[in-house]
């Protein structure tokens, strides 16, 4: 494997960055979602690139998310958690009508 012979210094380095704010980077507009879009880069907005799901965005992890929790809450036994608070209440009202 071909590996530089030097290590790039800071001002080489920051020498070839300079020209980069010079230039406005090329913005086209997305044919899914018509937002605009950084041209041969997937849709940050919708994930589509050539007309194909491609990614996942920000919304689509959050829903998925929400499934997961969702699962999550369905599979809790409710029984087991709360009839140990009824218990003690029942407890306690018993205890306040003996006194
Ligand atoms: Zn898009």
């Amino acid at each position: 494997m071909p590996v530089p012979k030097r290590k790039t210094s800071k001002a080489r380095r920051d020498k070839r960055h300079a020209n980069s704010a010079l230039f406005v980077s090329t913005i086209t507009t997305c044919p899914n979602c018509s937002k605009p879009r950084v041209p041969h880069v997937a849709c940050r907005e919708c994930g589509f690139f050539k007309g194909r799901k491609v990614m996942d965005t920000k919304a689509d992890r959050v829903l998925r998310r929400a499934k997961v929790a969702e699962i999550a809450q369905a599979k809790k036994p409710e029984a087991q958690v709360e009839a140990p608070v009824v218990e003690v209440a029942s407890q306690e009202l018993e205890a306040d009508t003996k006194k």
